[in-house]
């Protein structure tokens, strides 16, 4: 497998209706980095993550991962393969306890169901005893453990969105696709994300980072890609897109 295209994004296009949300879109991502992707409100990130998860079929172009193409496969193959995401806008079982919550996503990868809960035979207790032993370790590496038996509407809005990068993780994925998970988080809370997503790096776990926050992407990422109105302006270190006309001129016209 080619390292350097652990992720390869090749010629994808969508469009809704008579909008282009995403044009001729290429850039690849090498096994085991931190890679931010930016632009501004309607860019077409969040898009491209449908696309990449398998939620959203392009019109044109496909993704290959670990060397494979996936165009075709349903989101919870390409999980089995080692990929997960957060979604933008929080994504969490208000009602279910914060353990619980990193359980939903232990299950996306043994594919056991609620039904093993419900049904409750012997293997199937055993089973659900080792997944909450996975999810407790999630909670443990993030740094969450002492609220695992809170009720995840009780964290807070920082911590909810850790929790969502714990379920994430929980299906052990070595790529992980973050949409915005500094969004809305309040300043004093930003930085413990941050060295939240380094560590799961440091385990060895790629990153793909939505992100509107510019000092985030550029204080965590390797290098980054830059859309605008669905098109790549910008693919390079944090140094050389920092001060890149093309991206200057789309976040001051902004
Ligand atoms: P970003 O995440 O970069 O802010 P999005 O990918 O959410 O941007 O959106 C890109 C463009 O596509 C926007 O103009 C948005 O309004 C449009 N769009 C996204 N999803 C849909 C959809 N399901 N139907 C119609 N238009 C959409
Ligand atoms: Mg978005």
């Amino acid at each position: 497998m080619d390292d350097a295209r652990y992720l390869s994004v090749a010629g994808v296009h969508v469009n809704f209706g008579g909008l282009v949300a995403l044009s001729d879109l290429s850039f690849d991502m090498r096994r085991g980095q931190i890679k931010g992707l930016i632009g501004p409100n309607g860019a077409g990130k969040s898009t491209l993550f449908n696309v990449i998860a398998g939620l959203l079929r392009p019109a044109r172009g496909g993704v290959t991962f670990r060397g494979q193409a996936i165009e075709g496969l349903p989101p919870h193959r390409r999980i089995g393969l080692g990929m997960a995401r957060t979604f933008q806008n929080l994504q969490i079982f208000k009602d279910l306890s914060v353990l619980e919550n990193v359980m939903v996503g232990c299950h996306s990868r043994f594919g056991s169901g609620i039904l093993a809960a419900v049904l409750r035979t012997r293997s199937q207790r055993q089973e659900e005893e080792r997944i909450r032993a996975i999810a407790m370790q999630r909670l443990e590496q993030l740094g969450l453990q002492h609220k695992a038996t809170a009720r995840a509407s009780e964290l807070s809005f920082g911590e909810a969105k850790i929790l969502e990068i714990a379920r994430a993780l929980a299906a052990d994925p070595t790529l992980l696709l973050l949409d915005e998970p500094v969004a809305g988080v309040p300043h004093a809370e930003v930085r413990h994300v941050m060295e939240v997503i380094r560590e799961i790096n440091r385990s060895g776990v790629g990153i793909l980072l939505v992100e509107h926050n510019m000092g985030f992407v550029m204080n965590l990422c390797d290098d980054i890609v830059v859309l605008n109105y669905g098109r790549k302006i910008a693919d390079g270190s944090a140094q050389s897109v920092r001060h890149d006309p093309q991206v200057l001129q789309a976040y001051l016209g902004e």
